[in-house]
């Protein structure tokens, strides 16, 4: 009898979730195994922001439970870094050593937080909020009523500065030129923009560079954001919400083309023969703009991983999108984006 494929799947984000469930109904045989730095099983980041209206308990956010995967058959190994991929051996490398074949592979490593270059050196003094622990994280050391500064403000950053201050808190934001990221905004819609989040209690600066950021822990108020011109923006944490930048150092060996995210076909396979990639991670491309585009937001990246996974089980099936990449301001006044829809 003929061994079953083995499927492995880097990531257990919303592409690698929805490629896992995929594979699954495609092949009830295969074998399906996810590899993921994460220790929750998947749950949907948008979600992180609700931490702030008192949701603290990890099992409310998953999207199913633990058990499920046991159930489908899928091996999810958590807690487990991948420092390498050999494309041609078809090896995947974790950082605790231990070598993991496959046949076919799906990277669906999405991106972290995007920080510019000048700020690189304080990445230790600021709050992330990537995943469930690091909300927590933000959630007990931001005092009641106190003050968040935020670098940027990207839409995922946004959200989160919005339900700060619907939740008693303030927030500063210091706006560059990655604010509303993943949209594309004019210079008049911008000030439209940052005119409609002020109308709601927000302090923006606009126009200003942040050159450092510094914590005394003796001060009442301990972060310091430094600007361009030497005036200080004070508060009580530091966070940087400036896009994302795609997690694809460890496929530098993995013999496939790599730009600033993994080129893919409009099928979503790489330039090897055995590799897919989808979701945050990929650039795919497009063929009337003769060029390889990031397609950001949930919805597109759910969309990604699924149509990998049947791609991968021998369908050619081509990835377009309907999604709406659309900002404004609504008729109450309040901003809205289609990469809220959810
Ligand atoms: C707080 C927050 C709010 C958001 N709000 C919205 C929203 O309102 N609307 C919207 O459309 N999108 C939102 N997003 C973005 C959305 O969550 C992402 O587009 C989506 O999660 C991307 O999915 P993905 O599967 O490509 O990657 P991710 O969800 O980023 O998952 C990447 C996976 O790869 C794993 N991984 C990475 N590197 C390695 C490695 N070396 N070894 C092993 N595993 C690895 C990670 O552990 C993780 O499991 C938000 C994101 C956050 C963080």
């Amino acid at each position: 009898m003929a061994a079953q494929l083995h499927h492995v799947i880097i990531g257990s984000g919303s592409a690698g979730f929805g490629a896992a469930m995929t594979l699954r109904q495609a092949d009830e045989k295969c074998r399906i195994t996810m590899i993921t730095m994460d220790s929750l099983p998947f749950y949907n980041r948008y979600d992180l922001p609700q931490v702030f209206r008192g949701r603290h308990d990890w099992r409310e956010l998953l999207d199913v439970p633990p058990a499920h995967y046991d159930d489908m058959d899928i091996n999810l190994r958590r807690r487990s870094r991948v420092v390498d991929v050999d494309g041609s051996k078809q090896l995947i490398t974790l950082a605790h050593q231990e070598d993991v074949s496959y046949d076919r592979l799906l990277v669906c490593a999405g991106g972290r937080g995007y920080l510019p270059e000048n700020l690189t050196g304080f990445a230790g003094l600021m709050h992330g909020f990537g995943s469930f622990e690091a909300a927590m994280r933000l959630y007990r050391d931001l005092p009641k009523g106190g003050t968040a500064i935020m670098i940027g403000g990207d839409m995922i950053g946004i959200d989160l500065a919005l339900t700060l201050l619907d939740t008693g808190y303030n927030v500063s934001l210091i706006a560059t030129p990655q604010t509303f990221w993943p949209h594309e905004v004019t210079a008049q819609e911008r000030d439209r923009l940052l005119n409609a989040l002020e109308a709601r209690g927000m302090t923006v600066f606009r126009n200003q560079r942040p050159v450092g950021v510094s914590r005394d822990a003796a001060k009442k108020s301990a972060c310091c954001v430094t600007l361009a011109d030497a005036s200080e923006v004070t508060g009580d944490v530091v966070m940087s919400f400036c896009g994302l930048t795609s997690s694809v150092e460890f496929m530098l060996k993995a013999d496939v083309d790599i730009e600033r995210g993994l080129l893919v076909t409009p099928q979503l396979r790489t330039s090897n023969d055995t590799i897919w990639a989808a979701g945050d991670i990929c650039q795919i491309w497009h063929d009337q703009e003769k060029a390889y585009k990031f397609y950001h937001g949930w919805e597109n990246v759910r969309h990604m991983g699924e149509l990998a996974a049947r791609n991968m089980s021998g369908a050619h099936e081509i990835f377009d999108t309907d999604v709406e990449n659309r900002i404004g301001i609504d008729a109450n006044g309040q901003l809205s984006s289609t990469f809220w829809t959810h």
